[in-house]
């Protein structure tokens, strides 16, 4: 007797749903792209106990009559896609009529559907794929599909749900990203009968980020102006340097209109800030990717998150020279998108302003509370924990603005700058106080001079090349046979940093030059040492030349000695330097060099309240 056997199309669906339908959010995620692809301008998600409860979507879109009403809940009923040519183009967020046969194959779903100028509209009701139901509906135009009791006829599935807050949270990062995709639409988020967010349509996409995130953290964003490479066009907003995240919530790129994932664009973002990222961070970015959509394929992930580029090269470098671009230029940025102070590194938002993101319906928090608890009560994306920056500051404009200066008045403003902030002490020969209008302004002293060292550094490379000095003796760096076929690859590149290098017999080079900032009392040590980073960090990148930076980087890191005592004109000095620097608020490992404790966020600390 034969074993293969045709899987009836209820069991089929409730297969497919274990792709499509993951959790609470991904039906989120499938509904209101379904409202989108009606042309819906209104949007309201509402959930109850984190989704698995309730998740309503109501949209004002083109509706269904009911004759696709009945079909659309059929496998494969899509009124997107056609043919086999319009799979290698998709304009729609849906193609695979997958979604709504799966939903309602694992839940008690209610579709409630009427076109705009039809009598009556069609409510269906189906429990566990099965109709129940069939009768008219009101006769308001567009459709509202409820989804109760997810997983209620998969015990096992409903197991894997988490805790409300946590089903609660990917829901509304579903949520966002879509109001943010689309801010031509307008989007309600309602939580247990609360409103979490309003969002009025409009045209401007930093109005709908500010809607979401809070004016703080938008301000601190630098407007990415649009540019096309390699046929693929780049635009939106990101982070300044050392503003970062520990996680990828605020990493969002989208591809015509969708948000995306890969490993191409994460590459390339990282590449982008090179310097200006801490290790083990994320950036924060907003970015809007438009390319055609013949040179890619979305058609690898049911839901639609993944992408594979045909050319990811040119991805990972559109990206990345958008995003160093936009630092490069930022500081001749007008005012109120960014002062050059307002790219201070921003910490940890352990205790986000109350102001920030506050819903509606949440009361404003004004007593100092525990930081556990804030972050608790507010689950923003502000009250994410951000770079681990030891105190947080905040970067409010400056009361008194400086417009920004010229190129050419840079030098001077730095002095300006440079005497804006008054020398305190040293805290530990490592932290320099300094007093400023606004407030503390404290320095690493070592990460400062990094990043003066690898700026002198690169613009030597790129000029009359690094000072070195010729070694009286050569010296004989015995190394590992990978260190050795590393640092055989990347010659040239150490050459340029100074570092004159020759094979000699088996795994060892000789070295004949070393930059004359790197010269110590044990150079062998320092070179040892050198090396076995630039292999620890040749594991980690993909490339198998390191670049100059990255070899600068490392560099600098070993010949700056921590915790020299300096006196106070040397850290005037270093001070100005690090303000003439091009990056100066990060070093280039990408960590902040100078931190700000503004009054207002003392006064908040000793709960005096500031006054205004
Ligand atoms: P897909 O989106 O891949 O086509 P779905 O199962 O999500 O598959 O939806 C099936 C079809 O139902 C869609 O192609 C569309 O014609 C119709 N539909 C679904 N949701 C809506 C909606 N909110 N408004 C109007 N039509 C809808
Ligand atoms: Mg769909």
């Amino acid at each position: 007797m034969s074993k293969i056997r045709i899987l009836s199309d209820a069991l089929a669906s409730q297969v497919a749903a274990g792709e499509v339908v993951a959790r609470p959010a991904s039906v989120v995620r499938e509904l209101v792209e379904n409202s989108l692809d009606a042309g819906a301008t209104q949007i309201e998600v509402a959930v109850q106990s984190g989704g698995s409860a309730l998740i309503r979507i109501t949209d004002n879109g083109a509706g269904m009559d009911r004759e696709d009403a009945m079909l659309c809940l059929e496998r494969h009923a899509t009124s997107k896609i056609r043919s086999k040519e319009d799979l290698a183009a998709i304009h729609t967020f849906g193609f695979r009529g997958e979604a709504l046969p799966s939903i309602a194959s694992v839940s008690r779903f209610k579709l409630v559907t009427c076109q705009p100028s039809a009598p009556a509209g069609t409510e269906l009701e189906v429990h566990g794929g099965k109709l129940v139901a069939v009768r008219d509906g009101v006769a308001a135009p567009g459709t509202m599909i409820e989804v109760r009791s997810l997983f209620y006829n998969l015990p096992a599935r409903r197991k894997f749900l988490r805790t409300e807050t946590t089903e609660y949270a990917q829901v509304e990062q579903q949520f966002r990203l879509h109001a943010i995709a689309s801010p031509h639409a307008a989007f309600t988020l309602i939580k247990d009968g609360e409103i979490m967010y309003h969002l009025p349509a409009t045209t401007d996409v930093m109005e709908r980020i500010r809607g979401l995130v809070g004016d703080e953290l938008a301000m601190r964003l630098l407007p990415v102006l649009e540019v096309e490479r390699f046929n693929i066009s780049v635009a939106g907003y990101i982070g300044g340097p050392g503003f970062s995240r520990s996680n990828r919530q605020m990493q969002v790129v989208f591809l015509n209109g969708r948000a995306i994932e890969s490993p191409a664009i994460y590459h390339g973002l990282r590449e982008g800030y090179h310097t200006a990222l801490m290790k083990g961070q994320h950036p924060v970015t907003f970015l809007f990717m438009r390319m055609d959509p013949h040179a890619y394929d979305i058609n690898v992930h049911p839901a639609k998150k993944e992408v594979r580029f045909h050319d990811s090269q040119s991805v990972r470098e559109a990206l990345s020279r958008a995003v160093s671009d936009t630092l490069n230029q930022s500081r001749a940025l007008p005012q109120g998108h960014a002062t050059p102070r307002a790219f201070l590194p921003v910490g940890l938002d352990f205790e986000p302003e109350p102001s920030l993101v506050t819903p509606p319906m949440v009361e404003q928090v004004s007593l100092p509370i525990p930081a556990a608890e804030q972050t608790s009560l507010r689950r923003d994306w502000a009250s994410l924990p951000a770079s681990p920056a030891p105190l947080p500051i905040s970067n409010r404009p400056l009361s008194d603005p400086t417009p920004v200066q010229p190129e050419n008045a840079k030098r001077k403003t730095e002095n300006a700058a440079a005497s804006d902030y008054k020398i305190i002490g040293v805290l530990n020969k490592l932290y320099v106080l300094m007093e400023s209008n606004e407030g503390l302004v404290l320095m690493d002293q070592h990460a400062a001079h990094e990043r003066v060292l690898f700026e002198k550094m690169r613009r030597a490379m790129e000029t009359e090349g690094v000072p070195t000095q010729r070694l009286l003796m050569p010296l004989m760096l015995h190394v590992s046979p990978r260190d050795y076929e590393l640092l055989s690859r990347n010659l040239a590149a150490l050459a340029r940093l100074g570092i004159e290098a020759e094979p000699f017999g088996a795994n060892t080079l000789k070295i004949d030059t070393l930059p004359t900032f790197m010269t110590s009392d044990d150079p062998l040590a320092l070179m040892n040492s050198f090396v076995e980073e630039l292999a620890s960090l040749s594991q980690r990148s993909s490339t198998l030349r390191l670049g100059e930076d990255m070899i600068a980087t490392t560099a600098c890191r070993h010949a700056v000695k921590a915790n020299d005592r300096l006196r106070q004109p040397e850290l005037q000095s270093l001070l100005l330097d690090l303000l003439a620097c091009e990056m100066p608020y990060c070093c280039p490992h990408g960590r902040p060099t100078l931190i700000q404790i503004t009054y207002s966020e003392l006064d908040r600390k000793f709960g005096r309240r500031a006054p205004g």
